[in-house]
């Protein structure tokens, strides 16, 4: 599959942070993760750290599917608002799924303090504005429902946000003045890996899975070198790209584009440099970046073809600059320094897979889609080591496979 256009902002920013070889010799290992994007790298660390033997694959280098493309905001907040959330899980497991996003942000946190690579974790509020007035009734019933189950939020009106934002045209917001935060996804990813394998994990790329076998007690892989793994557990964190292991249809795939702007001669961007998101689906995004640029995204495409999606890259940007344009004016027109497209994936409840199915023994699936992805990896990670452990997580059946709203509506 083809996950992104060539030269995402991280990739080109950081290079090749870490070498790691291809596996040319058979293995045996206790948990095997196929994938060393976020979600297989931040699962790595958690059964490393927790003395299981593991072992990480990747087709690819390290960290380039969509790890690298990520534009890495950290929000508790779902893609799908709380009280639209409770039609699908019920009220009691939609907030809790937001209420262990922000945890696993506060976790992302604490782990970060402790990488041997710089993360780009940095702590900001999160405004989700809305984008007409018609959508003011959905902000009201949000805040209500948020504020019921103890989450941090301010309820804005028009002039609040023209307060913090002088040019903004929304007539009203929900800020969360704690509970975000940006990182670098892919740097991130490398440093987990690191840390990893000081814990006596084992990191290869360039080694495509090729052949599954789900044994009696144990799961054989060939790899495209013809080497065989021999795991007790696989975990397959591969991404967008997992799909093809499920017979159960879960996602849908969208295209999405990006710019990251030249450096602004700021201290302060915007107010505190704020997460910024909004209710229209699509939606558009901002965030900044620690080297005082800005990050722009979204103008989202509801298909997955990469040359239909790659042909658009110039015209989306022009649009994803003239959306900032709009709404920072004092700072237009923005000079874009890099852009670039991505295939998205997303489910119909907004939350993540991470589970068994039954056609697949001693697996797990660890699969971390939407706009949440790396905060719901983090979730993942922990589940997924509760269980090496034998350890039960009261939260797991939230993300499970068999859960209501999992499959997409009109499938
Ligand atoms: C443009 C864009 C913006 C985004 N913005 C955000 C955001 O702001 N916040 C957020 O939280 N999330 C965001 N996301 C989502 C987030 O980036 C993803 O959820 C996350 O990167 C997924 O990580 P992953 O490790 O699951 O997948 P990947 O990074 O794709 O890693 C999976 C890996 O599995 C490997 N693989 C697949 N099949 C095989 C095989 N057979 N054998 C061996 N290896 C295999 C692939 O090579 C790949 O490297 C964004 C995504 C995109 C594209």
């Amino acid at each position: 599959m083809n996950l992104h256009t060539p030269y995402p902002y991280w990739l080109l920013k950081n290079g090749f942070l870490c070498e790691y070889p291809s596996l040319r010799h058979p293995l045996q290992v206790d948990y095997l993760v196929m994938g060393g994007g976020i979600t297989g790298a931040l699962t790595a660390w958690y059964l490393a750290q927790a003395g299981v033997g593991v072992a990480v694959v990747d087709r690819r280098h390290i960290g380039m599917g969509s790890t690298c493309a990520s534009t890495a905001l950290l929000q508790y907040e779902i893609d799908v608002p709380m009280h639209k959330l409770a039609k699908f899980v019920g009220e009691k497991n939609a907030a809790r799924s937001y209420r262990l996003c922000i945890d696993a942000i506060d976790k992302l946190e604490q782990i970060c303090e402790k990488m041997p690579l710089p993360t780009g974790f940095e702590r900001k509020p999160s405004v989700y504005c809305a984008s007409r007035k018609a959508d003011l009734e959905d902000i009201d019933l949000e805040y209500a429902i948020r504020q019921k189950h103890d989450i941090q939020v301010e309820r804005w009106d028009k002039n609040d946000v023209a307060r913090a934002f002088p040019h903004f045209q929304s007539p009203g917001a929900l800020y969360s003045p704690h509970d975000g935060a940006q990182v670098d996804a892919y740097s991130l990813t490398h440093a987990l890996l690191q840390d990893a394998l000081r814990c006596g994990a084992q990191v290869f790329d360039k080694t495509e899975i090729t052949d599954i076998q789900h044994e009696k007690t144990q799961v054989v892989l060939r790899t495209n070198h013809g080497h065989s793994i021999r795991a007790k557990r696989l975990v397959i964190a591969s991404g967008y790209e997992s799909q093809e292991y499920l017979e159960q249809k879960v996602t849908r795939l969208h295209s999405t584009y990006a710019l990251v702007s030249e450096p602004i001669d700021k201290t302060k961007i915007w107010h505190r440099d704020a997460l910024i998101w909004e209710t229209a689906r699509p939606y558009l995004y901002l965030r900044t970046t620690p080297d005082r640029r800005v990050l722009v995204g979204g103008r989202d495409e509801p298909f997955y073809s990469p040359g239909k999606r790659d042909k658009l890259l110039a015209k989306k940007t022009a649009l994803l600059a003239q959306d900032f344009d709009k709404r920072f004016p004092t700072l237009a027109p923005l000079q874009v320094d890099f852009n670039w497209a991505g295939t998205f994936a997303e489910t119909a409840d907004g939350l993540p897979f991470i589970g068994s199915v039954r056609e697949r023994p001693h697996t797990v699936f660890a699969l971390g889609f939407g706009g949440n992805g790396i905060v719901f990896s983090q979730i993942a990670g922990e589940i997924i080591r509760d269980g090496a452990v034998g350890r039960k997580n009261p939260d797991a059946h939230i993300f499970s496979f068999a859960r209501a709203g999992a499959t997409p509506q009109g499938d």
